[in-house]
This record gives C-alpha cells, structure tokens and sequence, in this order.
C-alpha cells in the first residue's frame, strides 16, 4: 500500500485541463498542490503563440565585421573559419518538461523570451520548459564581440496522463483554514529556496537518479480528486521503502531542509544558475541548509513523511519556479 496525498490537493486552483485522458499508471500520489506551487506563471513564453521552427540566424547573422572584412582583405583564408560551435544546444530537452543543457562560447550572452539566462566562464548553461509551454520561444543571443542573432526553438508537446483518485477525506482535497495558512507559507518558503540564484556548477556535471525503484507516479499527470480537478503531478515518485538511502542527484547545496505539511520532511538543493532538486517524504534527514554535497552523496532516508498513504520518494527538478520533467534527466533513456 503505498498511496499518497503528499501535496495534498491543498491547492485551491483548480487544473486548467479537461478531464479526459488515460489513468496514470502509478497512482501513488498526490493530490496536487505543493509542488504546483506557481506553475506555468513562471513559464517564460507559456502564453505566446507562435510559428513553429527551427533556429535562425538574426539578420545580423551572415554579416561580417568591420574587423573581419579588413581580415579577409589581408588573409581571405580567415573568413572560411567561422567559429567552431558557437552555441551547442542539444535537441533534447527541446518539448514540454524539457531540461535543457547547453555550452556557449565563454562571454557570450543568453536570454530566453526576455529572460536572462546564466552562463557560467566556460560557458555551460541551463535553462528549461513548463509543463504547459506554448509551441516556440525565442533565444537572444549576444556572441563574443557583441554580434547578436535570435534562435527560434521549437518546443515539442506532449500528451499528459491523467491520475483519478476517489474517496479521499474532504479535508484532504479542500484543506480547512489554519492549515491553508500553512500550506501557502511553506509554499513561499519553497517558493525563495527555488528562486537562488547562484554561480554553482553543479547541474554541469551530470546526473543520478536520487534511488532505484518502481517509478510509481510521472511528471505531469493530470490529478482529479474525487472528482475537482487539481494541479498536475510535478515530479517522479520512486516505490522505495521507508528507510532507503537517496542520493543528491547532482553537485550543490542545500537550501531548504525543512518539514512541509504535504511534502513531510524534505530538502531542496540548489545546483546552480537555478537549477534545484527536491527530495519529499523523508524519514531522515542527513544533511543542513547551507551544506555542500557533491553528486551521489547520500542525503537522507525514504519515509512516507507528509500527506502520503504510503512510503516512497517524491523527486521533483525545477529551473526556477518551472517543474520539469526529471525522468529523462536522472533516468535516460
Ligand atoms: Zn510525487
């Protein structure tokens, strides 16, 4: 028996979505809420609509410089060298959920639909798409040496299940007042862990997955309790036994280590340029807010802590505040 109610359907929005759809093949989860926290608000571009494609030069894009023409002139030969791989953006994580790693130029200059986008001295960056993210967005690119050009990425949809449970508790899916309160506070705490902003280079360094188990819930499964639609499932749910070592699925550190009304004991670590993992339900948990761990380190044990009806990890990858799909990232394919 391992059902949970880990976030609860505390959320009082209800889903944006109809509610046909497939059921979700593991049904252990939650109710909504906590981890939907700001869901698709963040999501930069969610509500443009535009035309598919691929990325494009800039008009600026084909144009030599001043610097390069007196070049040619002298030395026809250095115009045939054009930079190597300027900007290396791997299709992958180009759709819905999508975890995106890329490696610029050093000094180049990132921004996605408006928003800068770190990029570390040897030019690793991250960035990632919501749940819900429309069809496109653009990136700005300012190379070294000030050149600048817009890529269009064309984000791919996805299909979502959908996860029906009833004869929940009503307090379960429409909390009582005082425990709102806290249930929105928590939110905003998680809400400031989720929004550091550091240099760290921790999701540069690859992945892990947290344990190894049944996954028994998806990313981005719609929720209908008993009958009210609720926010999407906005992580991976790991069947794993009450007392299992989980591991930092990358480098960084801990920004929240903390006991949630929904996600029980859990911890947050930041692994740079806003990159964060979650680890929910915990029994135990080993490691303090501020700590450094590097990827792989043990960092807690499993429980079934929170508003669960049984044990197992709730893992959840965000960049920002936009959940992500974490199964491609720590289980590849
Ligand atoms: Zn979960």
């Amino acid at each position: 028996m391992n059902e949970t109610l880990d976030q609860g359907g505390a959320s009082p929005l209800p889903g944006p979505h109809p509610t046909k759809g497939r059921k979700a093949f593991g049904n252990h989860e939650t109710p909504s809420g906590e981890g939907d926290a700001l869901p698709s608000r963040a999501d930069p571009g969610s509500g443009a609509q535009r035309p598919f494609g691929l990325w494009r030069g800039g008009p600026e894009g084909q144009r030599p410089s001043g610097i390069a023409r007196r070049a040619l002139l002298a030395a026809p030969a250095v115009l045939l060298v054009r930079p190597a791989r300027a900007l290396d953006l791997p299709a992958a994580g180009l759709a819905q959920g999508g975890f995106v790693q890329g490696r610029a130029a050093p000094g180049t200059r990132l921004a996605l639909d408006g928003r800068v986008v770190r990029v570390a001295a040897d030019g690793a960056f991250a960035f990632g798409f919501g749940r819900d993210h429309a069809a496109a967005s653009t990136l700005a690119v300012t190379h070294p040496g000030e050149r600048r050009e817009e890529r269009r990425l064309a984000v791919a949809r996805r299909q979502w299940s959908e996860q029906r449970i009833s004869g929940l508790p009503p307090a379960q899916v429409t909390p009582d007042a005082e425990t709102l309160a806290r249930i929105l506070r928590e939110r905003e705490r998680l809400a400031t862990a989720r929004a550091t902003d550091s240099a760290l280079a921790g999701f540069a360094g690859g992945f892990v997955a947290p344990a190894s188990g049944r996954i028994s819930g998806v990313f981005g499964s719609r929720r209908i309790l008993n009958g009210q639609p609720r926010q999407p499932h906005y992580g991976l749910d790991f069947a794993v036994p009450t007392g299992t070592p989980l591991k930092a699925a990358a480098a960084g550190r801990v920004t929240l280590a903390a006991s949630f009304h929904f996600f029980g004991d859990l911890v947050v670590i930041d692994h740079g340029h806003g990159v964060n993992t979650l680890y929910a339900h915990l029994s135990r948990i080993e490691v303090a807010e501020g700590q450094m761990v590097g990827r792989g380190d043990r960092i807690a044990l499993s429980g079934a802590t929170g508003r669960v009806t049984g044990p197992h990890l709730h893992f959840s990858l965000s960049w920002y505040q936009v959940w992500l799909d974490p199964q491609p990232v720590v289980l590849p394919a």
